[in-house]
């Protein structure tokens, strides 16, 4: 049996995976794939598999997407919103 590492979010408790990005980092990201589409226009980032940073939408028409992709756990963390609604 493939033994497959597991990782939590240490503040919000979802399951989250680990991608390097081409300068090295290891980022945290949603452990589930999205659809993207991709905007160069647009802030929304994902970070596709293979650790390539891309500006998109993550709405459009269905079966048009440009590919899947992972958001970064820091941008749809629910605990990160909160520390960060009330450092304000
Ligand atoms: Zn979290």
């Amino acid at each position: 049996m493939m033994k497959q590492q597991r990782y939590v979010c240490s503040k919000c408790g979802r399951r989250i995976k680990y991608i390097r990005t081409k300068n090295k980092k290891l980022i945290p990201v949603d452990f589930d794939p999205v659809p993207f589409w991709r905007n160069e226009n647009e802030k929304g980032r994902i970070i596709t598999a293979s650790g390539t940073t891309m500006f998109c939408d993550l709405e459009g028409a269905p079966n048009t997407e440009t590919g899947f992709g992972y958001m970064t756990h820091f941008a749809t963390c629910p605990a990160a919103q909160r520390a960060r609604r009330d450092a304000v």
